[in-house]
Parts: structure tokens; C-alpha cells; sequence
């Protein structure tokens, strides 16, 4: 039955680096919370694209806009501005309740230009001395792949042989205020934190912290920066995960879903006391906020504007986390995770999480495991209720096997 798949896969492996290890699955098309392998046999897609599907394979509104953009104007570069600009970066502006957004690609380069804005902010505003700015960051974090953004990371997959590392980070325990209270002087300019750590394991913060630590970098001066580039644009039920606790960042950093999974569009929002910082010719991309990338961004804020898609996470979240917690005990140890977003521990001695995704992936259902036994599911937020159902049916049949 498998025709095509395995040479495929062979393929796909022959003449690209090993950074990855993929489930040996080869897509070749996909619609909503589904795609269809070369070999026909279709899956249910539990991951999403790390959440950057948070609105489905080819949603019909995305898959327009940029169709209609690709018949009118791609690219000007920020040599020149287009029609599409400035609509998108109100409109993004205004979701996210600040001021000014500046429009990167990938997720990595929003947290570069969060890092740089925070130290330019720090020497220009706060009065931090020449090159002493520090940033907080927390044990677990992952915030992409850059040498800057490795260098604070603490998994050493992800570290180990890239330096010399970039200083200017100090790292402390993951929700905890008093470490966090230490680690802060007065040269600090900025805490980067995700309010749930995704690629650690959905990892949901002690209640209480996220509003301590925006406490604190209000007392000290601080630019508490937000990364919900995989948390936030409607994942964990709302528009940003930090609202779960009424915490308002300084800084959003956005990716993935921005761009409505189909180009790769990223930004920081801020207020123009801290994005007003920068001055021509001192950030920048040639593709940032480009006419695609913008046509794209902008149905995407339009969707999350009508609300529907947080509803949709924390109704059908409410009911994947309580059908999930039945399962603690009956072969997982542990879940976390809010909306339509959770990180399951499967018991060790049962399987590794590779051995449950592939296992899953036999039964067409396709998830990713992050560390360990961990597993995350994180389907499309347009599921429905009978298809979630059938995936957890999946898991729990895995289990019981
Ligand atoms: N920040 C967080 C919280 C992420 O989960 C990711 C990607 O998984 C990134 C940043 C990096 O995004 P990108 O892969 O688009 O550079």
C-alpha cells in the first residue's frame, strides 16, 4: 500500500542537511484540520505547523487575499512603501493595543529586533552605561535558532559547538519571582519570557507569576517582553496568552499564525516609547511587512478580530483538556496546556513520545513529541468537535495498547 512514501522519504533526506527528524509522512496537499500524504492516506493534523496553522491549511479568506495579492504587487522592499502597509500595521497596531508595530519574517527575527529595540532603549531611555545592558531569560526558553538567541538557550541540542555565545543574558528558574527579583539590576533593560513555554512542553507558569514578574519590571524599569509567537493569535483561547493572568507586556513578539500559514510573517508590537527608539537605517529586512506578507497579516488580524477563533480554542480546549485528564493515570503522567493547546507526558515505560507520534501517526493522526515522553497537541483551531474527539480516541487507544 505504501507506493510512494518511501522513496520520499529517502529523497527528502538525500540532499538536505539532517537538522530535523521527521515523522516519515510526505504531504502533498491539506484543507482545514487534514492533509493527504503522496500516497493518499490522510491524517489529522495535531501539531499545526508548531501553531503557525492556527487557522487551518488553506483557509479559504487567507488563500484569497493572497491570491488577489499575488495578481497586483509581491514585493517593493522598504526602499518604497505599498498600499498594503499601512492597513496591516494599524490594524495589527491596534489587536495588540499599542502604538507601532515593526513587521519582521520569522519568528527569530522578531525576538532579534525585541533584543535590539530592549538594549537601544536601555542606553537611550533608562541611561544603562555603554555596552552593560543585561536581559533576563528563564531556564527552558526557546526562542529560536540565531547565535544571538542560542546563546541564552539551555538545551544543549540547541547550544552546544555554536559559540562564542553572545553575552548579555542572565537566566533564571522558570516561574520563579524571587530568582527573577535577584537577577534584575540596574542594568537591566528587558525580561524575555514566554507566557507558556511551548517547545519546553506546554509549560504553564504557577498563577501569579506572569503578574509578579510584570510588577517587577514596572518597579525596576524593565521591558517586560512577551514572546507569544507560538502561545499567542488565539492558541491558549485568547487573543494572547499573557491575558489569561490580565498581564499587558511592553512588547508582543509575534510569528507563526501571523501568517496565516502560508509566508513567513513576523512583528513586535510596542508602544513609541520603546519602538520609537530606532531610527532609519538602524533595523530592518527586505522582506519585512512586504505586499503578500501584509495582504496575508492583515485577513489574519481581521479573523482574530471577530473573536470566533479564541472561542473556538477555549470551548473545544476546555473539553481536549478534560477528556486528556481522564487519561492521567491510564498511561500518561501528566497535562498541561490551556485552549486548544497541551503538552502530555506518556508514562516512559510505556513508549518514548518519537514512539507515540509515529504510533499515532499509523492511526492518521499526526503530532510531534518535544523532549522525552513529552508530546504536544496543538490542532488547527478550526477542528471540530467530532474530529478532536477522534484524535484523543487515538491517544487513548495507543495507551491502552
Ligand atoms: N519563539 C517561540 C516561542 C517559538 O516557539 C519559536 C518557534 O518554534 C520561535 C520563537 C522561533 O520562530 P521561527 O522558527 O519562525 O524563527
Amino acid at each position: 500500500e505504501e507506493v510512494r512514501t518511501p522513496a520520499a522519504v529517502r529523497d527528502a533526506q538525500r540532499w538536505t542537511a539532517h537538522n530535523y527528524h521527521p515523522l516519515p509522512v510526505v504531504v502533498s496537499s491539506a484543507e482545514g484540520a487534514w492533509v493527504t500524504d503522496v500516497d493518499g492516506r490522510r491524517y489529522l493534523d495535531c501539531l499545526a505547523g508548531y501553531s503557525a496553522l492556527n487557522f487551518g491549511h488553506r483557509h479559504p479568506k487567507l488563500v484569497e487575499a493572497a491570491h488577489a495579492q499575488l495578481d497586483r504587487l509581491t514585493l517593493t522592499s522598504r526602499a518604497f512603501s505599498h498600499d498594503r502597509f499601512a492597513d496591516f500595521c494599524r490594524e495589527l497596531s491596534q489587536l495588540c493595543g499599542k502604538e507601532l508595530v515593526l513587521p519582521m519574517n520569522t519568528g527569530a527575527e522578531a525576538v532579534e529586533t525585541g533584543i535590539k529595540v530592549a538594549r537601544k532603549w536601555g542606553y537611550r531611555v533608562k541611561g544603562v552605561a555603554a555596552e552593560q545592558a543585561n536581559i533576563v531569560v528563564a531556564e527552558g526558553n526557546f526562542h529560536g535558532r540565531t547565535t544571538t538567541i542560542v546563546s541564552f538557550s539551555t538545551d544543549e541540542d540547541a547550544r552546544a559547538d555554536f559559540g562564542p555565545y553572545t553575552p548579555g543574558f542572565r537566566c533564571v528558574a522558570y516561574g520563579d519571582l524571587d530568582a527573577l527579583t535577584a537577577a534584575i539590576d540596574e542594568n537591566t533593560v528587558a525580561v524575555l519570557l514566554e507566557p507558556i513555554q511551548g517547545e519546553q512542553g506546554v509549560i504553564v507558569p504557577p498563577a501569579g507569576y506572569l503578574p509578579g514578574v510584570r510588577r517587577i519590571c514596572t518597579e525596576r524599569n524593565v521591558l517586560l517582553l512577551a514572546d507569544e509567537i507560538q502561545s499567542g493569535l488565539g492558541r491558549t483561547g485568547t487573543t494572547f496568552a499573557c491575558e489569561h493572568e490580565d498581564v499587558v507586556p511592553d512588547m508582543y513578539l509575534l510569528g507563526k499564525a501571523l501568517g496565516g500559514g502560508i509566508v513567513p510573517v513576523s512583528a513586535v508590537a510596542a508602544d513609541a516609547g520603546v519602538l520609537g527608539v530606532l531610527q532609519p537605517g538602524q533595523h530592518g529586512s527586505t522582506f519585512g511587512g512586504n505586499p503578500l506578507a501584509a495582504a496575508v497579516a492583515t485577513e489574519v488580524v481581521r479573523l482574530l478580530a471577530t473573536g470566533e477563533f479564541q472561542r473556538r480554542s477555549a470551548e473545544l480546549g476546555a473539553r481536549l483538556h478534560a477528556k486528556l485528564q481522564a487519561l492521567v493515570g491510564r498511561g500518561l503522567l501528566a497535562v498541561r496546556g490551556r485552549g486548544l493547546w497541551a503538552g502530555l507526558d506518556i508514562d516512559p515505560a510505556l513508549m518514548s513520545g518519537r514512539e507515540a507520534s509515529e504510533r499515532l501517526m499509523t492511526r492518521g493522526v499526526l503530532a510531534k513529541d518535544t523532549h522525552g515522553s513529552t508530546i504536544r497537541l496543538a490542532p488547527p483551531l478550526v477542528i471540530t468537535e467530532e474530529e478532536l474527539d477522534h484524535a484523543v480516541a487515538q491517544l487513548a487507544a495507543i495507551l491502552a495498547e
